[in-house]
């Protein structure tokens, strides 16, 4: 097989030539063909994030088909097509996981991360977490799907049932999330960097009833607020513009320090909460309504040995919607 492998935090990742992995008990070994690029990569690559493993295969977004079954894999068949998450394995014991909370375990592996994940040709998985695709759809316009979506939906499913919802940072998933909030029949507002005229136009092209800079308040108050750029200062920015009750959901995984900032802004039950990682009844929810939701990604494809191209273009924001990688 072949990967791009991250080496050394901060540096560019290397084509690498690796032995086939073999799926232990439990396991499948997925053919990859196609692999979404999602800012947590960055914060990886970056070294971003606690305990950082090196070296690494990025890359959790991953869709391909199953070529090797391990020992007592139940449920999944030669040939399938799968998704694999980033949530890559739980403990089943923790508190956490036997409360419904396996997005809390505490000795989890996360694709990508802890575990090699799919900016290669293939991967190993725990089957328990890999998510049956069928064969409706493209498998590139699937990959974003599988983060970016999901995480998003999570985040609206946080976000609680106001009408009125707000997006900061309008990237992978805020383009997956504005067409699923138009599909609840909620109103989406879209927040951008200050100026970015292009990005605003592309948000109402995709249903949002006003887009703006995240320097400005929306024109009515909002419901809930989420915020998808790693940028804390839009905490107290996104507080400013729910209403009494509001509530301001983080869904990043790492987010640059929040300023302090008034009380008041807090004040009369506004809720400032964060979001982590995934259940698998996230991506059963998700996935099964994705269809009928009508969800279109954008996607811009680049060839595998092109992740440190695509880590980049995604870093300067130089594309719509998701990139992604096909070996
Ligand atoms: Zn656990
Ligand atoms: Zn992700």
């Amino acid at each position: 097989m072949h990967a791009m492998v991250l080496k050394k935090i901060g540096a560019a990742l290397k084509w690498t030539e690796l032995a086939d992995p073999q799926p232990g008990p439990g396991e499948i070994r997925v053919k990859i063909s196609a692999c979404g690029v999602c800012r947590t990569d960055l914060h990886v690559v970056d070294g971003e994030l606690p305990e950082p493993k090196v070296p690494i295969i990025p890359g959790h977004e991953i869709v391909g088909r199953i070529d090797l079954l391990g020992a007592g894999v139940k449920g999944l068949k030669m040939g399938e097509r799968v998704g694999i998450p980033w949530l890559g394995h739980t403990c089943g014991v923790c508190p956490y996981c036997i409360g419904g909370q396996e997005n809390l375990c505490d000795h989890p592996i996360f694709t990508g991360y802890t575990r090699n994940g799919g900016f290669a040709t293939a991967t190993i998985a725990d089957a328990r977490f890999a998510f049956p695709l069928g064969e409706a759809g493209g498998d590139v316009s699937l990959a974003p799907l599988l983060c970016a979506g999901l995480i998003g939906w999570r985040s609206l499913v946080i976000a609680g049932a106001g009408k009125k919802i707000g997006l900061y940072g309008f990237g992978a998933a805020a383009h997956i999330l504005a067409q699923v909030a138009k599909w609840q029949r909620r109103s989406v507002f879209a927040f951008t960097r200050p100026g970015d005229l292009s990005t605003q136009a592309y948000a109402r092209s995709l249903g949002a009833i006003w887009a703006g800079g995240s320097d400005e308040l929306p024109p009515e108050p909002l419901d809930a607020a989420i915020i998808f750029a790693a940028v804390g200062d839009l905490v107290p920015s996104a507080l400013k513009a729910v209403h009494k009750g509001g509530r301001v959901v983080c869904a990043g995984i790492h987010m640059s320090d929040i300023p302090s900032f008034p009380y008041r802004l807090l004040w009369e039950e506004r809720q400032i909460v964060s979001v982590a990682n995934l259940t698998r009844q996230d991506g059963i929810d998700f996935l099964r309504l994705a269809p009928e939701m009508g969800i279109v990604t954008k996607t811009t494809s680049y060839p595998l040995n092109q992740a440190n191209q695509a880590l980049a273009d995604l870093r300067a924001g130089r594309f719509e919607g998701a990139a992604v990688l096909v070996p």
